[in-house]
C-alpha cells in the first residue's frame, strides 16, 4: 500500500532504518497495514525540508489570495475523497462510517474556512506622538509541528493544518501510532491532485509520540508546536518546548457536564446526552461524561436515556446500521473498564452496560454503553476523564449547586445547559469555568467558532480567526518621517 510511506520533502519514503509498526482494525484485531517507524534522522530530514520550504519563501511570500486558492483546492480534494477517507478512518479507528464521513467533511470545511482567511491577516497602524508612521505586521510563525491524537485522526489534523498553511507556515504533521492511515491517505490524495502546494510545505511523519513527538517538540528547527492529546502528554510537550521557548497550543482533556433543569425539553436532552457520550464510543475530549440533573427530573431523564441508547446498535464501524463502533484498541478499552470498576468501588449504581462485549466480538475492542447513577463528586467517575462510553449521573436541587458541581473539576472544555429560562441560561454561560458553553444542544462546534479549553483542558485556541494568532508573529515598525 502506498499509504504506508511517509511524506517527507515531497517524496514518499520509509523509515531510514526500514523499521515499521503494525496498524490494526480494532473491531477485529486484524493487521491492516505496516507503517514506517521514523527515526530521529527522519525527524531531522522532515524539519530540514520544512525549513527550506519556509525560508525559500515560496509559500510564506506567495500572494495570500493564491495561498487561499490552493487551500480551496485541498478542500475540494478532501470533499471528493471523503467516502474513501471515511472508510479508511472507520476501519483504522473503529468509529462508524457515518461519524467518520461527517468528520472528514468537517475537516474539508475547515480548509475552506481558512482558505478564505488567508488574505485577511492584517496588521495595524498605530497613532504615536510626533512625526512618525508606526505600524505592525503579522508574519508567519515558521515551521509548525502538529502532534495529532487517535480519536478524530484526520479531522483534528486538518483543524490545525488549515490555519497554519493559511498563515504561510510550513507544516510537519505526526499522527498517533494507532491511527496514521487517514492522514497518510489524505496527504497522498493532495499530492496526486497537484493543487500547487510547493514541495516541503506539508509533510507527514509517522512514529511513536515518545520518540518522534518528543523530538519535534524540542527541535531547534521547529517554531511552534500544536498538540491535541492527554494532559500528561501536554505537560511533557510543554516541558520539552520550554527548553527553546517554543510556543505551544495544547488541546487536552475534558470532563464536560450537562446541567439539566426541570423546565428542559427532556426528550431532546436525552438524545443529546447519548450523542455527547456514546458518539465515537465516548472517546472525545468534549464528551458530556457527567450528567448533573435536577432531582425532580432525574428518573424521567435516566429512563429516556436508557430507552434512547436501546436504539443504538453496537458493532464494527463499517457495518450497516451501527450507531456505536468499537473503541480504538483493546488496551484502551481495558483501561476504561479498569477505571470504571475503580469508580464503582467508590459508589454508584450501574443502570446500563458496564462490561466488554467479548462474547459477540472476542478480538474486538467493544464495550457496552454504560450509565452509572448516584455518582458523588469525590468519585473518580466524576473527576477523571475515562475516554470511553461511560456516563456518570449526579443530582442537584439548587442552581448554585449545579454550577458548583459543574466547576468542581480540573478541566474546563465544554459544558451544556438545558433550560427554557433565559436568565438562568446566560447566568450559567457567564459563570461556568470553561472555554465553551452550549445551551439546549450538545456537542456542537463550527470551524468559525473558537474551540478552546480553560484550566487543565489546554492553552490556546483552535478554529475561528483567533486560531490564526498562534501561526503569526507581530512585528512593530517605526518610521521617522
Ligand atoms: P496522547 O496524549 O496519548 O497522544 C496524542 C499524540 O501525542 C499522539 O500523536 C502521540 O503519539 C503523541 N505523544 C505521546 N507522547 C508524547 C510525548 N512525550 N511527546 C510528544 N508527543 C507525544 O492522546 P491520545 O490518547 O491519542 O488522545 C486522547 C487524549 O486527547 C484525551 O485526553 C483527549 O481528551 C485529548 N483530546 C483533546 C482534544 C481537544 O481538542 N481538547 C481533542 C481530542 C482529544
Amino acid at each position: 500500500m502506498d499509504e504506508t510511506s511517509m511524506w517527507i520533502g515531497g517524496a514518499w519514503t520509509g523509515a531510514s532504518d526500514g523499521a515499521t509498526g503494525e496498524v490494526l482494525d480494532p473491531s477485529s484485531g486484524e493487521v491492516i497495514a505496516n507503517v514506517p517507524k521514523a527515526t530521529l534522522a527522519d525527524v531531522d530530514a522532515a524539519v530540514a525540508a520544512s525549513r527550506a520550504a519556509f525560508e525559500d519563501r515560496s509559500w510564506a511570500a506567495m500572494d495570500p489570495a493564491q495561498r487561499g486558492r490552493i487551500l480551496q483546492k485541498m478542500a475540494a480534494v478532501t470533499y471528493a475523497e471523503a467516502k474513501n477517507l471515511a472508510t479508511i478512518e472507520s476501519r483504522n479507528n473503529g468509529k462508524t462510517f457515518r461519524e467518520a464521513l461527517s468528520e472528514i467533511r468537517y475537516g474539508a470545511w475547515t480548509l475552506e474556512y481558512f482558505a478564505g482567511a488567508s488574505d485577511k491577516i492584517e496588521g495595524s497602524t498605530i497613532p504615536v506622538p510626533g512625526n512618525r508612521l508606526n505600524y505592525s505586521l503579522r508574519q508567519p510563525l515558521g515551521v509548525t509541528a502538529h502532534i495529532v491524537p487517535w480519536n478524530f485522526p484526520l479531522q483534528l489534523a486538518l483543524r490545525s493544518i488549515a490555519p497554519a498553511l493559511a498563515a504561510g507556515c510550513t507544516v510537519i504533521a505526526k499522527p498517533a501510532s494507532w491511527t496514521p492511515l487517514s492522514l497518510l491517505a489524505w496527504a497522498k490524495a493532495i499530492d496526486e491532485a497537484e493543487t500547487g502546494l510547493p514541495s516541503g510545505v506539508l509533510q507527514v511523519i509517522t512514529g511513536s509520540g515518545g520518540l518522534i513527538g518528543d523530538a519535534l517538540a524540542g527541535h531547534a528547527g521547529v517554531d511552534g508546536i500544536v498538540l491535541t492529546g492527554g494532559v500528561p502528554t501536554g505537560k511533557a510537550v510543554m516541558a520539552k518546548a520550554s527548553e527553546r521557548l517554543t510556543p505551544v497550543t495544547l488541546e487536552l482533556g475534558g470532563k464536560g457536564a450537562h446541567l439539566v433543569f426541570p423546565d428542559a425539553d427532556l426528550r431532546t436532552a436525552a438524545k443529546a446526552v447519548c450523542f455527547g457520550i456514546f458518539m465515537n464510543a465516548g472517546q472525545m475530549c468534549w464528551a458530556g461524561s457527567r450528567l448533573i440533573v435536577h432531582e425532580d427530573v432525574h428518573d424521567d431523564l435516566v429512563e429516556a436515556i436508557v430507552a434512547e441508547i436501546g436504539k443504538w446498535p453496537v458493532g464494527p464501524g463499517l457495518s450497516e446500521g451501527v450507531r456505536m463502533g468499537s473503541l480504538v484498541h483493546t488496551s484502551h478499552r481495558d483501561e476504561v473498564l479498569e477505571k470504571l470498576n475503580a469508580g464503582l468501588a467508590m459508589g454508584g449504581e450501574v443502570v446500563l452496560g458496564g462490561a466488554a462485549m467479548s462474547d459477540d466480538h472476542p478480538a474486538g475492542a467493544f464495550m457496552q454503553p454504560t450509565v452509572v447513577t448516584g455518582v458523588t463528586e469525590d468519585n473518580l467517575l466524576f473527576t477523571e476523564e475515562l475516554f470511553g462510553p461511560v456516563l456518570a449521573v449526579t443530582t442537584f436541587s439548587e442552581e448554585s449547586e449545579a454550577l458548583r458541581l459543574a466547576n468542581a473539576t480540573e478541566f474546563g472544555l465544554l459544558n451544556g445547559v438545558w433550560t427554557q429560562h433565559l436568565g438562568r441560561a446566560h447566568r450559567l454561560a457567564r459563570d461556568l469555568q470553561c472555554g465553551m458553553v452550549s445551551i439546549n444542544e450538545y456537542p456542537i462546534t463550527f470551524p468559525q467558532t473558537a474551540f478552546t479549553g480553560w484550566k487543565m483542558s489546554g492553552i490556546g485556541v483552535e478554529q475561528s480567526l483567533d486560531a490564526l494568532r498562534f501561526y503569526t508573529r507581530v512585528k512593530n515598525v517605526n518610521v521617522k518621517i
